[in-house]
């Protein structure tokens, strides 16, 4: 249904003005409040208060297999997997939003819940008259104003685990209601510019015997510091250019506990496996570097912001005194797909096997700030590498912050060798 043909609809019914609802809907939808919830708020707000929002008895029983996009509503028995707790702000107001996972014996599907149903994770329920809607392809449930819930004595056999704890490999963005047990391997406190004015926030980096994660803490928590232990309980996870981030809220329950064992390898991945995953926080690639890109060697930097200038000229602060600086953006090459390696000054300096004042004399020497890179290109072209970093994916192609470089020593067949050895554990 259209926004017009959904705002003549509720004027006729509400009996008010068309032009009066249409502006409020519009307002509504603009802040991602799904349509049935939209039209409901509005009978609230016009005073056809208890509506049910129409056809809400008959809504059919259904498997959650079952469930397509097509359906308006739909009936469901389900044991509830992971229940996650937000706050979104449309039109002014702070709303708790609940959202999650629920289950049967053919499936399982996202909700959203616009009010406190009570949802606990292993509880078995029969959610009546839920919306579906689409999200991202697939049909999601929309539990409003007009859902019953009814918890079922007997419990539903699922064939999914129930409760949110994973592993932070096993996160991904659009996850809700997780639980994970990590070790704070770095923060730094941030201050933002919020929906609230200033605010701070806490940024760093988790770790657990899988994997690593950067994370947002949007409600500070002192037991979140530098090298200690915590379980944290109902965290969401989104992305930033594919790389999956958790999110620490004032619903999330933070405890200490003992210290949480981190791994010190990064995944070993084929090139072409990261770039399909949209982006791997700590991963290691090996692969031929085929080529040193424009913009490697000797660079300037502008002062206030660090972006990279040319003319003494920052896009964001005009006409700078530009700092010198070492640089390397390299393709790397693997046989399946390549990637884009850059490497900041103490790594560039290594394979420079100078300093960034070495380099400044070098370029005075020769009057050409081009000789750094030509240097490096000639170490590094053609020659093996193994590399480790931060990939992420955006719509100008993947690149690797890399951690770690080193010349790999293997041919490309013992190369092989070991890939398959490290995926086959
Ligand atoms: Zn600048």
């Amino acid at each position: 249904m259209s926004l017009d043909d959904a705002a003549e609809d509720l004027a006729s019914s509400l009996g008010v003005d068309k032009a009066e609802v249409k502006e409020d809907l519009e307002k509504l939808v603009s802040y991602s409040v799904p349509m049935d919830e939209a039209k409901q708020s509005l009978r609230r707000k016009y005073g056809d208060e208890g509506s049910t929002g129409g056809g809400a008895d008959d809504a059919p029983t259904t498997d959650i297999e079952e469930i397509t996009t097509d359906d308006d509503r739909v009936t469901v028995t389900a044991r509830v997997l992971t229940v996650g707790k937000r706050s979104i702000r449309y039109d002014g107001d702070d709303q708790t939003i609940f959202e999650g996972e629920l289950a049967d014996g053919t499936g399982r599907i996202s909700y959203t819940a616009w009010t406190d149903f009570s949802l606990t994770p292993g509880d078995t329920v029969t959610v009546g008259n839920a919306g579906v809607r689409e999200w991202d392809g697939n049909p999601e449930l929309n539990l409003g104003q007009s859902t019953t819930v009814t918890l079922e004595e007997e419990p539903l056999s699922v064939p999914y685990d129930v409760g949110g704890q994973r592993n932070l490999i096993d996160l991904e963005p659009g996850d809700r209601g997780r639980t994970v047990e990590v070790r704070v391997l770095e923060v730094e406190q941030k201050t933002i510019d919020g929906r609230d004015g200033e605010t701070e926030i806490l940024d760093g980096v988790f770790g657990d015997e899988t994997s690593r994660l950067p994370f947002t803490d949007w409600d500070p928590h002192d037991a979140i510091e530098a090298g200690t232990s915590v379980r944290l309980e109902d965290v969401y996870v989104d992305e930033f250019r594919g790389v999956p981030s958790v999110n620490v809220t004032a619903f999330t329950t933070v405890e200490a506990i003992p210290e949480v064992a981190v791994s010190d390898e990064a995944t070993a991945m084929s090139v072409q496996e990261a770039v399909d995953a949209g982006g791997v926080y700590d991963v290691e690639l090996t692969g031929n570097i085929i080529e040193v890109r424009d913009g490697s060697g000797l660079i300037q930097r502008c002062p206030e912001c660090g972006r990279v200038v040319q003319n003494d000229q920052c896009r964001s602060h005009g006409k700078v005194d530009p700092e010198d600086d070492l640089r390397v953006k390299a393709i790397l090459d693997d046989g399946t797909d390549s990637v884009t390696v850059i490497l900041g000054r103490e790594l560039t300096e290594e394979v420079y096997g100078g300093t960034l004042t070495d380099a400044l004399e070098a370029a005075r020497d020769e009057m050409d700030r081009g000789v750094v890179a030509d240097d490096i290109a000639e170490t590094l072209a053609g020659r093996e590498y193994r590399v480790r970093g931060s990939l992420s994916v955006d719509e100008y192609g993947a690149n690797l912050d890399a951690t770690d470089f080193e010349e790999s020593g293997g041919d490309p067949a013992s190369r092989a060798e070991r890939f398959l050895a490290e995926v086959g554990r």
